[in-house]
């Protein structure tokens, strides 16, 4: 299956300058994210990649291709979601936008310290939303041994951002 052909751009969106790679028509498309699911799965085996504890997906596009990720390597799925969304208790971190700064949250019992656990989202651009989701495995005690990206922004590399640990992106642009 070619993502690229079915993910669609959308010039100017949300603001002048940047194309939007909008993944729901490849949501949409009755094996679009079954496939997904797979390339992800076969990559991570590739890299020997195993053993596996949680899956922890960025909201909100995160949580849909995390979740089924999740369930197709037999592990949890951990939300790390935008402030006051989490109803207990939670460790936060902020990190710094083009204008301001933003914060996100993890719950403090959802990983346990020396879980091994890969980090899920759609898009990497910048990597300051990874690299910050990265500092809440580490607050957490866990190991994070690898990243998924079902797209990779290779023009603003965002991997420079981020620790040390294997990549897998499905789609470059
Ligand atoms: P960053 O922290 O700069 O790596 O941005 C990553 C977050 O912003 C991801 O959660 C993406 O969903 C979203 N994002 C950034 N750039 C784009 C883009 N060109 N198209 C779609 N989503 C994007």
């Amino acid at each position: 299956m070619d993502f690229k052909n079915i993910i669609r751009d959308i010039p100017d969106f949300p603001q002048q300058g940047i194309i939007f790679r909008d993944i729901t028509p490849l949501l949409a498309h009755p094996q679009g994210l079954t496939t997904v699911i797979q390339s992800f799965k076969t990559k991570f085996a590739e890299l020997n990649i195993n053993a596996i504890d949680a899956v922890i997906g960025i909201e909100s596009r995160g949580f849909i291709l995390g979740a089924p990720l999740a369930m197709a390597l037999g592990c949890s799925f951990v939300p790390v979601r935008k402030p006051k969304k989490l109803p207990s208790a939670v460790f936060r971190v902020e990190y710094t936008l083009e204008y301001g700064t933003d914060s996100l949250e993890i719950h403090q019992d959802a990983i346990a310290a020396g879980q091994r656990v890969i980090i899920i989202d759609d898009v990497i651009a910048t990597g300051g939303t990874a690299a910050a989701t990265a500092k809440l495995v580490t607050q957490s005690g866990a190991e994070l041994v690898a990243y998924g990206f079902l797209i990779e922004l290779d023009f603003l590399n965002g991997r420079s951002a981020l620790p040390e640990v294997p990549i897998v992106s499905l789609v470059n642009y």
